[in-house]
C-alpha cells in the first residue's frame, strides 16, 4: 500500500458549483487561500464551464489571478471541451482535469457530446498541451453508475480508461459522481484499472450520497488509488445529476488517513477552522462530522 496520499481539495469547484448561494470571486479566492494556508497542496480551484450552464463557476480566470501561490501548491482546473482547455491554457495552472462521462445519456446532459466525441476532444486537448509541463488528468465520471442509465459495467470503464490513456491522459480519476458505489465494487474496479495500467497514477473521487463515501475511499486506497478527492465540509454535487450531494468531507477523510498512518501535508485542526468559516456562509450545506465531533487522538 502507498505511504502517502495526494489529497486533492475539490471544494472550490465541486463544492461550490451546486450551492444555491453563489460565492463571489473574492469569496472563492478567500476559500482557496484559507485552504492553502491550512496545508492543502493540491486544489481543484475552478471549472472552465460555460457560465450560462453553471453560473457558480463563472470568472475562473479572475479566481486564478487572485489566489495566493504558496510553494508546492498544485492548482487544477476542470475542463469539459476544447474551448475550456484553451481558456485553461491561458491561465497559471498545473493540471487540467478533463471529464469523460462513462454513460451516453449523462455525457449528453453534462457536456452535450457523445462519449466517443469526448475522447476525441481529450486527444485534441492533449495535442494542445504538447510541450507544456502541465499534467492532464482524465476524470471518468459516473464510473459506478449513471443517474439515467443505472449501473455502468466495469468493462465499459476499463475500456474508457484505455482510450483516455491512448488519447494522452497522464493520470486517471475514477469518479463516483452520484454516490452509488459500494466498497467491493470500488475494490474490483480500482484493482483492475491499476493492473491494466501499472505505470499510471490512479485516483478516486467519491460522493457520500448513500453514506458509502468513506468506506469507498478506504477500499480505493487498499486497491491502489493514490490520489483522493475530497471537499471541505462535505460541500458538493453535480448540477446535471438529480439529487446529487456532497463529496466526502476533507476533514473526515483526514481522520481516516491518520488512522491508516498515511501522510498528507494537511492538518485536521486547520481544516476545521475553514469549516467554521464556511458555517457562517452556508450552514445548511455542510455534512462533515469531524468539525462537530472534534479530533480524537489515533491509537499509538
Ligand atoms: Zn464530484
Amino acid at each position: 500500500m502507498t505511504a502517502s496520499i495526494d489529497l486533492c481539495e475539490v471544494g472550490p469547484r465541486d463544492g461550490l458549483q451546486n450551492l444555491a448561494r453563489h460565492f463571489s470571486v473574492a469569496e472563492r479566492i478567500e476559500l482557496i487561500d484559507r485552504l492553502s494556508a491550512a496545508g492543502v497542496r493540491h486544489v481543484e480551484a475552478v471549472s472552465f464551464v460555460n457560465p450560462k450552464r453553471v453560473p457558480q463557476m463563472a470568472d475562473a480566470e479572475a479566481v486564478l489571478a487572485g489566489i495566493a501561490r504558496p510553494a508546492g501548491l498544485a492548482v487544477a482546473g476542470l475542463v469539459m471541451n476544447e474551448k475550456g482547455a484553451q481558456r485553461a491554457m491561458a491561465c497559471e495552472l498545473d493540471e487540467l482535469r478533463f471529464v469523460l462521462v462513462a454513460s451516453e445519456t449523462f455525457s449528453q446532459r453534462n457536456q452535450a457530446a457523445s462519449v466517443a466525441r469526448n475522447v476525441e476532444a481529450l486527444a485534441s486537448v492533449a495535442a494542445l498541451m504538447r510541450g507544456s509541463t502541465r499534467k492532464l488528468t482524465a476524470v471518468i465520471a459516473a464510473s459506478y453508475g449513471c443517474p439515467f442509465e443505472g449501473r455502468v459495467a466495469p468493462d465499459t470503464v476499463r475500456s474508457l480508461v484505455d482510450q483516455a490513456i491512448a488519447a494522452g491522459a497522464h493520470e486517471i480519476s475514477l469518479a463516483d459522481t452520484i454516490g452509488v458505489a459500494t466498497p467491493s465494487q470500488v475494490d474490483a474496479l480500482t484493482r483492475s484499472v491499476c493492473a491494466d495500467h501499472p505505470d499510471v497514477v490512479i485516483g478516486a473521487h467519491f460522493h457520500n450520497t448513500r453514506n458509502m463515501g468513506f468506506a469507498n475511499a478506504y477500499a480505493a486506497i487498499l486497491a491502489g488509488a493514490t490520489v483522493l478527492d475530497a471537499s471541505i465540509g462535505g460541500l458538493g454535487g453535480c448540477p446535471f445529476a438529480p439529487k446529487a450531494t456532497g463529496n466526502i468531507a476533507t476533514e473526515d477523510l483526514l481522520y481516516l488517513l491518520e488512522g491508516m498512518r498515511l501522510d498528507t501535508p494537511l492538518r485536521a485542526s486547520a481544516t476545521i477552522d475553514v469549516v467554521n468559516w464556511l458555517r457562517e456562509l452556508v450552514p445548511a450545506d455542510l455534512s462533515g462530522r469531524l468539525a462537530i465531533a472534534g479530533w480524537f487522538p489515533p491509537a499509538a
